[in-house]
This record gives C-alpha cells, sequence and structure tokens, in this order.
C-alpha cells in the first residue's frame, strides 16, 4: 500500500526509507511500551544526534498512518535502537500494543534535527510528557554536566515511573499532574521559571508538550522571559 499524499511531501523533501524489523518488546509501565528494533542499514547512513526522531508508517483500516517517535539508545554499529510508546487509542499505540519479533514497519527519515546550544547553556529548562521523555533523556544524556530542571506533565499514576536518566546532584525533577488540557503545566511553569531563570542568556529552554500547551510556554520564555530564540527550542509533539 502506497503512503499517500503525505509519503509524496516527504518524497519531494528527500526524505528516504527504511524497513525497520522489530526484535523484542516490553512494557515499561502501564501505558507505556518499548519496542526493539533493526534498523535496515538506516543509522548507518543518517548517523545519530541527541533527540532524534523518524516518521513511522503504522497500519491503518484504509492507508498507513505516519507518526513521529524518538530513537532510545541508537547504536550504529549494531543498527539498533528502541522506540518508548506512550500509549493512546491510535494507529501507532495500537501497533505497539501488538509488536512482535519478526514485524516490520517503514520509517522515513526526514526533519530531524538538533543544533546544539553554543557555547554550552548554563542551566536548561525541559518541559514535556510521557511522549516527550525519550528526547529529554537524550538531551541529559547529550549535556550531563549541565544542571537541569525538567518539568515532566503526567496523565497516569504509572507515568511516575517512566525511566528519567537523571543525575539527582545536577537534575531536579518536577512532576505536574495534567489539569485542565494542560494549563496547570502552563501555570506552574510560569510561576517557577522566572525564579530558576538567572541570566536569560545563559539559559537552554526545550519545550515538546501538546501542541497548545508548547505553543503557549514557547510564548512565555520567548517573549516575557527575552531568553534568546536560539536557546528556546519548542515542537508540539501531539495534537490534543
Ligand atoms: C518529533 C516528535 C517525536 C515524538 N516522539 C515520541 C516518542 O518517542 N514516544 C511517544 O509516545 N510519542 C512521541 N511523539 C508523539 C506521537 O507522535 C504522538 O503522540 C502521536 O499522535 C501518537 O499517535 P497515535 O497513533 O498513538 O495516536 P493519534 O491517532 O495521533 O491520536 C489518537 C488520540 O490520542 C490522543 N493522543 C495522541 N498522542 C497523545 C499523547 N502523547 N498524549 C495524550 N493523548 C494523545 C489524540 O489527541 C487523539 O485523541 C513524538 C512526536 C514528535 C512530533
Amino acid at each position: 500500500m502506497g503512503h499517500g499524499w503525505e509519503g509524496v511531501v516527504l518524497k519531494l523533501m528527500r526524505g528516504r526509507d527504511f524497513p525497520l524489523t522489530v526484535t523484542g518488546a516490553e512494557d515499561v509501565t502501564e501505558h507505556c511500551r518499548r519496542v526493539h528494533f533493526r534498523d535496515g542499514g538506516m543509522l548507518a547512513v543518517t548517523g545519530i544526534h541527541p533527540t532524534m526522531w523518524v516518521r513511522v508508517w503504522f497500519p491503518g483500516a484504509d492507508r498507513p498512518h505516519q507518526r513521529a517517535y524518538t530513537l532510545v539508545d541508537p547504536d550504529p554499529v549494531a543498527g539498533t535502537f528502541a522506540m518508548e510508546f506512550a500509549l493512546h487509542e491510535g494507529p501507532a499505540g495500537r501497533w505497539a500494543r501488538g509488536a512482535n519479533p519478526g514485524d516490520t514497519v517503514q520509517a522515513t527519515v526526514q526533519g530531524s534535527a538538533f543544533v546544539a546550544p553554543d557555547p554550552a547553556p548554563e542551566r536548561m529548562f525541559l518541559i514535556g510528557d510521557s511522549a516527550s521523555a525519550p528526547a529529554i533523556n537524550s538531551l541529559l544524556s547529550a549535556l550531563p554536566e549541565v544542571p537541569a530542571t525538567i518539568w515532566l506533565e503526567t496523565r497516569h499514576g504509572s507515568d511516575e515511573n517512566l525511566p528519567l536518566r537523571i543525575r539527582p546532584a545536577r537534575h531536579e525533577v518536577r512532576r505536574v499532574p495534567r489539569e485542565d488540557d494542560g494549563a496547570q503545566l502552563v501555570a506552574e511553569v510560569r510561576a517557577a521559571l522566572p525564579g530558576l531563570l538567572g541570566d536569560p542568556a545563559g539559559a537552554y529552554v526545550w519545550i515538546a508538550c501538546d501542541t497548545v500547551t508548547t505553543r503557549a510556554l514557547a510564548r512565555f520564555t520567548r517573549k516575557e522571559l527575552a531568553v534568546p530564540r536560539p536557546q528556546v527550542h519548542a515542537l508540539g509533539y501531539w495534537r490534543p
């Protein structure tokens, strides 16, 4: 089955396709499933970078659906990585629940990029949820010496157990239960960030929540807190 118009647009933008093969899967929590893949030669071609993600085509009733997922522990030599799926009622979540060794999906590589903050930031502020926890982990691993405050919006009690690669000496996690469609997270960040920020020039703010929450927090950070544009990365990870 073809990918429909989405596939055509990506091809024109020089997206490259690779077949991914499932080698195993396990539940991380009741609402998060980790699936392990062989990469079909992908990482040897693309290389890797923090927060790297690919567009995966999942089966649907009439056509495949494309969803973005972050690579966990990509290993270009072994040609392997995992993905951690926050589970919802959608094509990606349905597929992940039933994934078995030997299953295959296609990945299109297009759009993922990471510009390392330069100079290295004095402090990081990472704001996300279960969908962006894998990317947050990759940032914490890539910049392990930089003190970080992490706001993690939680939807389920089990989200407390999502694996975060924190070093307690330098990283502080603030968990915020999702309320009022994300408004609670926005309120908590608005209340706390000004007091933690210090010199905006030394801060790096990374935001990946639902699209509405991400937009509100990006505007606050850039406009009201005057963090310079190159030091704010904001990308909505899902549509509420
Ligand atoms: C760059 C990037 C990287 C991403 N990496 C990851 C990752 O590593 N792991 C991961 O789990 N997600 C990740 N996401 C988010 C993921 O692509 C979306 O959540 C996607 O919509 C899930 O597809 P689905 O088929 O399960 O649900 P959809 O068919 O898209 O949606 C079904 C229903 O579920 C709701 N929904 C979808 N996603 C979420 C969510 N995260 N939380 C609450 N409700 C939701 C929708 O509002 C809708 O009502 C990433 C997104 C981007 C842009």
